[in-house]
């Protein structure tokens, strides 16, 4: 594999390979743009089947991460690591403190937390040999778990999008479909359910569904009938590339607004069918930012009440971008890309111009002193 050119390819800024033998470290850390910031992004614990794959994950993961902050409206960067390795099987302390001095390498130009693969604890792991690290415990000064903020974040961006489509704000009597209901559906159902809604929801762990059951009096779907059931909103909130050529035709819904990563199996193919299909496609990374910004409030000082309005303005956020789609007559995950460009490319123009005092808060504030 061509490092340098798949930089390239996509303007990768640095790539670092990390390398403990004692510790078993195989990891990558990828940094795509730092004109906003620092780049921040989790870590992905991942038993890859060759080194060349989790560097095509850890470079498009990174990208994602530029975009997400840029449009979130927050002063960083996106980055991304990943380490080679079964979850299940394969974690220790040294590996994850190996990792962590492998991100204090970086002096904060890398900022992590944590991803699929990995958690809390080892966090704290990391914790113990850099500062450069968010989602920790509370009682570590970090904000813990950020799935309900992403789930609020994704109650905003549903708002946005019914008022749109259906010309309300009020979700009373419209009928969701959620799939899966991990960390995110679960907390997304508990807020939708404050509506008069009728959820129906799916997931491989048939407990979850039960207690969204038993709490929300949601209604249970088969894994497979999710994406055709007679729904007003589609909300995945499980798997990416659940947008493709087989389930877009089986789509009921009008709008897809939902938590999870990458729902585009081909971004540029599939974000053009649901347009043309009359489909309202809540970009992912923009609706699903609030995990995000929960974290990034770490870095100066941790405030909820101003986390929660920030979670609150992705209703705004997406407001603009369905509004340039429509201006525009494209799709929205395009609107969505073109509105975090313009805003990395007029900040890194802002920049150019030389003043004493730098423009990186964050590196005075509390944590990084
Ligand atoms: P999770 O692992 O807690 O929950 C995922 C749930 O989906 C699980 O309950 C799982 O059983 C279910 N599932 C898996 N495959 C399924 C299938 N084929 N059909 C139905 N259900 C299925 O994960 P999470 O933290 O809730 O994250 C969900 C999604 O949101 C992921 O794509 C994640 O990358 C994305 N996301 C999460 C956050 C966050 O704050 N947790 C932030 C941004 C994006």
């Amino acid at each position: 594999m061509q490092v340098f050119s798949e930089m390239m390819s996509h303007h990768h800024e640095q790539v670092v390979f990390g390398y403990d033998p004692d510790a078993g470290l195989r990891a990558i850390i990828a940094i795509h743009d730092t004109s906003l910031g620092p780049a921040l992004g989790g870590t992905r614990m991942w038993p890859y089947r060759s080194e060349a794959e989790a560097l095509t994950d850890v470079l498009r993961l990174s990208r994602g991460m530029t975009a997400k902050a840029a449009i979130a409206g927050l002063n960083l960067g996106g980055g991304k690591g990943v380490i080679i390795g079964d979850a299940d099987t394969d974690k220790n302390e040294m590996l994850f403190r190996a990792y962590g001095r492998l991100v204090q390498g970086l002096h904060g130009r890398f900022i992590t937390a944590e991803d699929v693969g990995t958690e809390v604890r080892d966090m704290e792991w990391v914790r113990a040999e850099t500062p450069y690290v968010v989602g920790t415990p509370r009682v570590l000064g970090g904000s813990g778990d950020p799935s309900p903020f992403t789930a609020r974040g994704v109650y905003y961006g549903i708002k946005a999008c019914i008022e749109e489509v259906f010309g309300t704000s009020s979700l009373d009597g419209m009928r969701i479909a959620i799939q899966g209901l991990g960390h995110v559906g679960m907390h997304l159902a508990a807020l939708l359910a404050e509506h008069h809604v009728t959820l129906m929801v799916t997931d491989l762990h048939t407990e979850n569904v039960q207690l969204a059951a038993e709490k929300f009096h949601a209604v249970s779907v088969g894994l497979e009938d999710i994406y055709s059931v007679d729904a007003d909103i589609f909300s995945p909130c499980a798997l990416g590339g659940i947008l493709n050529d087989e389930t877009i035709p089986q789509l009921q819904a009008k709008i897809v607004a939902g938590g999870a990563n990458n729902q585009l199996q081909d971004d540029d193919k599939h974000g053009a069918i649901l347009k043309d299909k009359g489909i309202l496609y809540a970009p992912d990374y923009v609706i699903n930012a609030g995990g995000l910004i929960n974290v990034a409030n770490e870095i100066e000082g941790y405030h909820r009440q101003y986390v929660l309005a920030q979670v609150e303005t992705i209703y705004d956020i997406l407001k603009r971008v369905i509004r340039m789609a429509k201006v525009e007559d494209i799709p929205t995950h395009l609107a969505s890309e073109r509105m975090a460009e313009k805003r990395i490319e007029q900040v890194a123009q802002l920049r150019r111009k030389f003043v004493t005092v730098p423009a990186v808060p964050y590196q005075h504030g509390r944590m990084f002193r």
